[in-house]
């Protein structure tokens, strides 16, 4: 592994934080394209099979946003009293859901089933095709408090996978100017998870600015970059890549709180995907656990009980 120290301060290529867009959120067709991405890393890579499994999912996480019901929205009073605040106007932890949510679940296990899985993939979506709502709702739940128990690694990608397209509807249905920023920067505008990656764009208006990429509903929002997501410190600050890698993806890390955040940079490769790549990039992750730091934020689709 290498390791690099710092090179640049926080903010130091930066425009004033005025000038700067703070919010992106999730495009209509992020599922197709994310399922092209995991289809690109797929062949020849060590998880290949784990990567398909997800190309397909995120197949039918696109079908089940394509044909999501329209859903009642905060109005304009509500978003003014959340940015006034500085509250996530769709906070994951307290909002209330929607039924139709279980809806989409059931176009994923819909769609999945007909695909070509292995039996154990068959078993976990008939075995969730039982489940009842209450059932769902508390499997809901635990996803959303990163409370993982009793939920096996092989159900979680479906639960978490219809939670990310109500979540990304929702979000996508309002424009950005419904958010406001919090005084906590680490945390989504938006829906108020964790970051499961950050990412450095490479053209545009963005070119070089940091984004950090919602778990849950997608949405990026802007961070200055060398500064530790889940504590703001700005010291101690180290990058780590996996050794013989292109450096396309770095795991930033804090010596302060010991967690870390990986950060994809377009510049060196401008196809990459937040979640297609995060996961493609787990050796990062053991090597890092042996490093003695944990994550910043989780991805919704790895069980950190999973065995690879
Ligand atoms: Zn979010
Ligand atoms: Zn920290």
């Amino acid at each position: 592994m290498n390791i690099e120290t710092r090179i640049l301060e926080p903010g130091q290529i930066e425009a004033p934080a005025g000038q700067i867009r703070f919010l992106i959120l999730p495009g209509h067709n992020l599922f197709k394209s994310r399922a092209e991405r995991f289809r690109h890393l797929s062949p020849g890579h060590p998880l290949g099979e784990y990567l398909a499994f997800l190309a397909l999912l995120a197949d039918a996480q696109q079908k089940a946003l394509n044909t999501f019901p329209v859903l009642a929205l905060p109005d304009a009073d509500e978003q003014a009293i959340c940015r006034e605040h500085g509250m996530p106007l769709l906070a994951a932890r307290s909002w209330s859901r929607d039924p139709v949510w279980r809806d989409g679940l059931t176009t994923i296990l819909q769609q999945m089933r007909d695909a070509v899985l292995p039996p154990t993939a068959q078993e976990t979506i008939a075995g969730l095709q039982l489940v009842n709502v209450s059932g769902l709702e508390e499997m809901a739940d635990r996803i959303l408090a990163e409370d993982l128990a009793g939920i096996s690694p092989q159900e979680l990608p479906f639960v978490a996978a219809a939670l990310q397209v109500y979540w990304v509807r929702m979000a996508a249905g309002l424009g950005e100017g419904a958010f406001g920023r919090l005084e906590q920067g680490g945390v989504c505008p938006v829906c108020g998870s964790l970051p499961h990656a950050g990412i450095v764009f490479n053209s545009g208006a963005e070119q070089g600015l940091r984004y950090l990429c919602c778990s849950l509903c997608a949405s990026q929002w802007h961070m200055v970059r060398i500064k530790c997501s889940s504590c703001e410190s700005t010291h101690g600050i180290n990058h780590y890549t996996l050794e013989g890698s292109d450096s396309a993806v770095k795991a930033e890390s804090c010596d302060d709180c010991d967690t870390y955040l990986k950060l994809l940079y377009l510049e060196k490769d401008r196809q990459m995907e937040t979640m297609a790549d995060d996961l493609a990039t787990l050796a990062l992750d053991m090597l890092m656990d042996n490093e003695g730091k944990s994550r910043g934020g989780p991805n919704l689709f790895y069980h950190p009980g999973a065995a690879l």
